[in-house]
């Protein structure tokens, strides 16, 4: 097998062939890929505005300066979507987690409002009151809470697609603060003008994604070194969270004095934190009830509380007790709770989705003129397995893949096949999938 490095790569960003549009090579191996092309078009055409006749040249380090080159295309007005078609798009890819996806929709639509009135210029009526004018409506950042495989990528990437703006997304357990080894916070940034194919002003409305946010707060007692890294990054993450002008170096990497940069100016970007915080009910249990016992706590009246119905409660103080600073917390106005998916939830993630996993090997085998049938005790017994593995609705796949590996190398030498049937059987490993040849013997 190929290693890594000996794939055709970018030599600029490191992506490799299969994950960019076009691959441009030159001498002696080296090669430039179509989003790193249309960043330094961006740079050179910046640089050209910049510089008037009898100028001195355009400035080699530092900072881009401020586009002066006209935009060959006008932006495109921002579409405002009202929340109930966002979440309605939000339905046909993710299953359940409907207090999330009511959460995401409105603050979405407040969000690209707002963004109508900073970049449109877009006002209320003056008969709503001359003093709403000046009123600047503040950004509010989204904080997603749930264990892992739930959803919350998917949330935020199908989000984005709805609103047709670019996306990334970062790890959080990536970054450091400047000076340590990793990632510099403006990595993050260029991931998202790569995404927006190199337009600055696109990437300035776009959604980037922060996994892992959690693990920025180390709980425990013990003041470890890295506790104290996990708060220098939420330092580090403050100021593009909260919106600043952010010098991008175009190649990645850290910076250096030498580089030139691209300033992105985040104050318009969408920031959508994700996290599991495994253990966080606990301590809004013992803070709303101090019988809290388990998973479980009892009420006054003798109820008992759910795990989701505790984290119905959610406070900020609950998020400083877990290791966030409260500078961080701020930035992240909107907390949404997204539950554990049930067996019956998984059953419905392999069906019902638009892209759900059994249309996608359906499709695979129709191509070959085969038609995939799951019995529906064979999807409960994929999802039984799934919750074992503890990993939500992402264990699916894998279970799926193994599953049916034999029968997809197997199948180009049956030709005469018409049907495979998976069964419950099947998914514990019992049987093989059951292939009907076309005459039905
Ligand atoms: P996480 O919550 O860890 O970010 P992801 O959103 O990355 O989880 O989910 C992993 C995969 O599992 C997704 O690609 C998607 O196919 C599936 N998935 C997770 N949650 C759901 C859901 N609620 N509905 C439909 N599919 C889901």
């Amino acid at each position: 097998m190929a290693k890594p490095s000996d794939t055709p790569h970018c030599s600029f960003c490191g992506k490799p062939n299969n994950l960019v549009g076009k691959l441009i090579a030159g001498p002696d191996g080296v090669n430039i890929c179509d989003e790193c092309v249309a960043i330094c078009d961006q740079l050179i055409s910046r640089d050209k505005g910049a510089a008037k006749p009898g100028a001195p040249a355009a400035k080699k380090t530092g900072p881009a300066e401020a586009p002066a080159a006209a935009p060959a295309e006008p932006p495109k007005p921002i579409r405002l979507i009202p929340p109930g078609e966002i979440m309605r798009t939000l339905d046909d890819f993710v299953i359940g987690q409907e207090q999330a996806k009511k959460v995401l929709s409105v603050a979405v639509y407040n969000h690209y409002k707002r963004l109508k009135g900073r970049l449109e210029g877009v006002q209320p009526a003056p008969e709503f009151g001359e003093d709403l004018a000046p009123v600047e409506v503040e950004k509010s950042n989204i904080l997603l809470i749930g264990p892992t495989g739930s959803g919350k990528t998917l949330l935020a990437r199908t989000l984005a697609r709805t609103l047709d703006v670019p996306f990334a997304i970062a790890d959080a357990t990536t970054v450091t603060e400047a000076g340590y080894v990793g990632e510099d916070v403006e990595t993050i940034v260029l991931r998202l003008l790569q995404a927006a194919g190199g337009d600055v002003k696109r990437c300035e409305t776009g959604i980037i994604y922060i996994d892992e946010i959690d693990k920025l707060a180390l709980k425990g007692d013990s003041a470890h070194l890295s506790r104290n890294l996990g708060h220098g990054v939420q330092h580090a993450l403050l100021k593009i969270l909260e919106g600043t002008l952010c010098n991008v170096p175009p190649q990645g990497g850290r910076k250096h004095p030498e580089q030139q940069y691209i300033q992105v100016d985040t104050s318009n970007i969408l920031f959508i934190c994700g996290g599991a915080f495994s253990g966080i009910e606990k301590t809004v249990g013992s803070r709303i009830n101090n019988k809290f016992v388990g998973f479980d706590i009892a009420t006054e009246t003798g109820d008992h509380l759910s795990a989701e119905q505790i984290m119905a409660n959610l406070q900020p103080e609950d998020l400083f007790q877990f290791g966030l600073i409260p500078e961080f917390v701020g930035r992240l106005p909107i907390a949404s709770v997204l539950g554990e998916l049930r067996q019956e939830d998984l059953e419905r993630v392999l069906v019902e989705t638009k892209n759900a996993l059994t249309k996608q090997y359906r499709k695979l085998f129709a191509m070959e003129n085969v038609r995939l049938t799951f019995e529906h005790e064979a999807l409960s017994a994929i999802a039984k397995k799934a919750l074992e593995l503890k990993t939500g609705a992402r264990g699916l796949r894998s279970i799926m893949e193994k599953m049916m590996l034999e029968t997809m190398y197997d199948l180009p030498n049956h030709p005469g096949t018409a049907e495979v049937v998976i069964t419950a059987a099947c998914v514990e490993g019992r049987e093989p999938p059951r292939l009907i040849p076309a005459d039905g013997k």
